[in-house]
């Protein structure tokens, strides 16, 4: 099969808050020819179909997703990134098994250490040769199969995503008596978004205990909360006619509805980094990386929600323009000279830490801070660092670490973590 090839200085696949900051970034920095490219037939990313405000770094009032989305999108353009819309990555080539019999004719070999990926878009098949590659595929929720919940295949069972996607972006109906899983701020985006397609959320449900805020929203009568209580079953064969829960004192309850939306949970979108051979980590399932965002390939840089589920718009966007300085040394060849990389580990009921890495001498994350995630609420915990039973740091968190919510560590003590040591071991006591 025909395949047009071509070059580019760098690709970025996607065009979240974090492929077109990461764009934007390295096109105003002489970066060369920077290509974005975007499966959906729009760029933007999550916040395309997020029409509620809270976007640009604030955490109340700001842009309403579709207007932070167009400003991403000019900010790159502007800067001079080709941006491409419709077009997948749908795999990697070797560099150095490009041109095999097995895709085809004999092609040019693709320079010393470059990345050759596939691509399909609207111009039919591709072949593209990037001197640096960088990831922002952003995070998905699990779907309802993932989650393993039991019963039939009725029609009205969404993710936050499959929501907002049908009523904001198609119009579709879908329903009039919703239960929305999950208690964290996208289950709330989710409830809204009902509320706008004039929807009754009849119940929000979490598996974790009441917490102030729970009750707080229980006073303003918003809408009843389960908690300690889990999915155990769907209804309905067609339609979903009912969601039945189980409380962990084992009693259950069926709650009436016809549309069901499954929130949180997300999960990286890995498959390609998974495809190009790419470590990953095993807490947060995206590619393990380093503060400067390099992952296991020399030359393929990862920023945004693939690296921890999902974060705010604003701390995407961050990181795609913080990773254009380590992109443009490995253009240049100015790496700094290696150093092992030492690995990051959480335990129980820390879920995960990143980056999950440490990088090259002074490399600091962004803000100076690592973000972890707790399984269950940790009231002031303290975080203990420690290397091969040396302790390296310990620090207190003036709030309480709650699920699905980050909190942070500082970095302070990178420099004393031995090089050459094993594991970095983060507890909370
Ligand atoms: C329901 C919901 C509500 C939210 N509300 C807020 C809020 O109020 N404020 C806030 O700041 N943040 C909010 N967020 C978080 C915010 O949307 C994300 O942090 C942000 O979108 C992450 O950006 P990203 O670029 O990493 O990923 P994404 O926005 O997911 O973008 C990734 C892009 O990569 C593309 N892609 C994936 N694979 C390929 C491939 N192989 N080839 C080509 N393209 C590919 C995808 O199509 C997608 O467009 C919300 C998120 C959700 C889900």
């Amino acid at each position: 099969m025909t395949r047009n090839e071509r070059a580019v200085d760098v690709l970025v696949v996607g065009a979240g808050p974090a492929g077109l900051g990461a764009g934007a970034e390295l096109a105003a920095s002489g970066a060369g020819r920077v290509e974005i490219l975007e499966r959906e037939l729009d760029a933007g990313g999550v916040p395309r179909h997020c029409h509620h405000s809270g976007f640009g770094g604030r955490l109340r009032g700001g842009d309403t997703g579709p207007d932070y989305a167009r400003q991403c999108v000019r900010a790159a353009v502007r800067a001079g990134a080709v941006l491409r819309t419709g077009v997948t990555v749908t795999g990697w080539v070797n560099a150095t098994t490009a041109g095999s019999a097995a895709d085809g004719p004999a092609d040019a070999p693709s320079p010393a250490g470059a990345h050759v990926l596939d691509v399909t878009g609207p111009a039919g098949l591709e072949r593209i040769t990037a001197r640096a590659v960088v990831l922002a595929t952003g995070a998905r929720e699990r779907p309802r199969s993932a989650r393993l919940i039991p019963g039939g295949r009725p029609s009205g069972v969404y993710t936050t995503g499959e929501l907002q996607q049908a009523v904001h972006l198609y119009g579709q109906p879908v329903g009039s008596r919703a239960v929305v899983i999950g208690n964290e701020p996208v289950g709330h985006a989710a409830a809204d978004t009902l509320r706008t397609a004039g929807v009754e959320v009849v119940a929000m449900v979490t598996d974790q205990p009441p917490s102030p805020v729970a009750a707080l929203l229980r006073l303003q009568g918003r809408c009843p909360l389960l908690t300690r209580a889990t999915v155990i079953g769907l209804s309905g064969r067609a339609r979903l006619t009912g969601v039945t829960l189980r409380h962990e004192d084992g009693r259950t309850l069926t709650v009436p509805c016809d549309t069901v939306v499954l929130t949180g949970d997300f999960v990286p979108d890995h498959e390609l980094a998974r495809r190009g051979g790419l470590t990953l980590d095993p807490g947060t399932r995206g590619p393990a990386y380093d503060p400067e965002y390099r992952t296991s390939r020399p030359g393929v840089f990862a920023v945004g929600n693939l690296l921890h589920g999902v974060e705010r718009a604003g701390v995407a966007s961050s990181e795609g323009r913080a990773a254009a300085a380590p992109v443009l040394r490995h253009l240049a060849g100015t790496v700094p000279p290696a150093r092992r990389p030492v690995p990051l580990a959480v335990d129980a009921p820390l879920l995960w830490i990143a980056p999950n890495r440490t990088g090259p001498a002074g490399a600091r994350p962004l803000r100076g801070r690592f973000v972890l995630r707790t399984a269950r609420r940790l009231d002031h915990p303290v975080l203990v660092v420690t290397q091969d039973g040396r302790e390296l740091d310990r620090q207190r968190l003036l709030l309480p670490a709650v699920p699905g919510r980050p909190f942070h560590l500082g970095a302070g003590w990178l420099e004393r973590a031995d090089p050459h040591g094993g594991t970095v071991r983060i507890t909370a006591v």
